[in-house]
């Protein structure tokens, strides 16, 4: 279907292929998460653990101060607020902290606590004494990695004998020199180079490898191989650890070419619902249409928050113009914006500075905004087949059982078409989407 394709590009930018396009998306989302976030997840779900031997017991535990470490990194833990470890932690750290040093792969959802554990296993393991590289750490991308040595600093603020430094395009180091910082944090590319061709890292003397959010790293042409080619220059007795927000059979093989005879924690995701949600459809004839409902809304009820969701840019910068126009406060989430950007405009809204959030369906997939109230489809999510995208209508209005509140769903409808895609949503989960007449709302509150 042309329309929804040309509504595709608009709404992610020409000039890039759709593979570039899902890279991008995806290390961009994973940054996003980042910014936006500066809590743990709430998990009710336990962690499913298989060991390299079976037969070992299994440690677990439930403060940082088991974990007997050393005092400068305890300090530092308290100082970043960190009370007891998160449900990975109580697994992985212990068995990252072991004596003889254990591989792990370990796979949950982004705010989990992964990257925290490895900053802390990295941190344990360098010998501040020996001035050479001890731990490297690959990243998807500049950003990314920024982002992690964001978090060696704040861990290991009060250590300060131990050093970072960044292998990124960019930095351009002398040749014949050799790195004195404990620890490497970069992108594949540029340190198998420093590793390799350059020689500024002996790989013999690494003790900590870590590559982190390798379903992203595997999404780029070249990384995977990369990731590769320096873990074959480590010695056998380094520790490898491999960390994922999913776990797609891709990632899953390259993970066991990056991790010999591992550990693997796995947390599942907290399920969503829609038990706690009403949902209703508006049928409307045309966008204006689609407005005055909108605005028929906001006049009877009444909505703390709300997210409003558009199929192109374009619909969402009119329909955000119109709702400023009406005195709202909008914060719109365009395409176009930088990941910093974007995520200062969801702080924003986070903050409960804006009460009304208006965004593309592209721009604000795989983001979680948890106590918005009210979330209206101003346009159905569809694929780029023009099928419903159940997974994104579910992951946009449903919650998570245990800690849900209730919520409301507007779909808004305005042809036959997306007529059938409301109906074969409902089909597929089979909860009833109720009509809405915006001309008498007494129903909804
Ligand atoms: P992930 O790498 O799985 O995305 P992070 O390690 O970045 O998760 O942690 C997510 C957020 O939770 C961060 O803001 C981090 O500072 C915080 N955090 C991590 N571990 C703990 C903990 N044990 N207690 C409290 N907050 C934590």
């Amino acid at each position: 279907d042309s329309s929804s394709a040309s509504a595709k590009s608009e709404a992610e930018g020409e000039n890039k292929t759709a593979e570039e396009d899902d890279n991008d998306d995806k290390a961009a989302q994973s940054l996003l998460n980042k910014l936006i976030r500066n809590n743990l997840v709430n998990t009710t779900n336990q962690v499913e653990v298989l060991q390299k031997d079976p037969n070992s017991p299994l440690y677990s535990v439930k403060s940082f101060e088991e974990l007997r470490l050393k005092p400068q990194l305890l300090q530092g833990v308290y100082g970043m607020g960190f009370n007891r470890p998160s449900k990975i932690q109580e697994t992985a750290l212990p068995m990252m902290l072991a004596e003889p040093p254990q591989n792990l792969i370990a796979q949950s959802q982004s705010g989990t606590g992964k990257t925290a554990a490895f900053v802390l296993a990295m941190l344990s393991h360098v010998d501040p004494m020996n001035r050479y590289p001890q731990c490297l750490c690959v990243s998807p991308t500049y950003e990314l990695a920024l982002q992690t040595g964001k978090v060696i600093e704040q861990m290991g603020k009060h250590y300060p004998e131990v050093q970072l430094v960044y292998a990124i395009r960019g930095n351009k180091l002398q040749r014949g020199m050799k790195l004195q910082e404990q620890i490497v944090i970069g992108t594949p590319g540029t340190m198998l180079d420093w590793c390799g061709k350059f020689k500024f890292i002996d790989p013999k003397k690494i003790r900590v490898f870590v590559l982190d959010e390798a379903d992203v790293m595997i999404a780029t042409q070249g990384h995977q191989d990369q990731s590769i080619r320096i873990q074959r220059m480590l010695p056998k007795n380094c520790q490898m650890l491999l960390f994922s927000a999913t776990f797609e059979e891709s990632v899953w093989n390259f993970a066991k070419r990056i991790v010999p005879d591992p550990n693997i924690i796995k947390l599942k995701r907290e399920e969503e619902t829609l038990d706690t949600i009403k949902q209703y459809y508006v049928l409307c004839n045309s966008r204006e249409e689609k407005f005055q409902a909108l605005c028929n809304i906001y006049g009877a009820i009444t909505i703390a928050q709300a997210m409003i969701f558009c199929h192109t840019r374009k619909t969402a910068g009119w329909l955000a113009g119109e709702l400023s126009r009406e005195g709202h406060q909008v914060a719109l989430l365009s395409g176009e914006m930088q990941v910093e950007q974007r995520a200062a405009v969801i702080e924003r809204f986070r903050d409960g500075k804006e009460k009304v959030l208006v965004t593309t369906n592209v721009c604000a997939r795989g983001i979680d905004v948890e106590q918005v109230s009210v979330v209206i489809n101003f346009d159905l999510p569809i694929d780029k087949d023009g099928n419903p995208d159940n997974e994104t209508y579910l992951h946009r209005i449903g919650r998570t059982g245990r800690f849900g509140k209730r919520g409301l769903a507007i779909n808004m409808v305005d042809s036959r078409m997306s007529m059938n895609i409301l109906n074969r949503i409902q089909q597929h989960f089979n909860k009833k989407i109720e009509k809405l007449d915006t001309d008498d709302l007494d129903e909804i509150e």
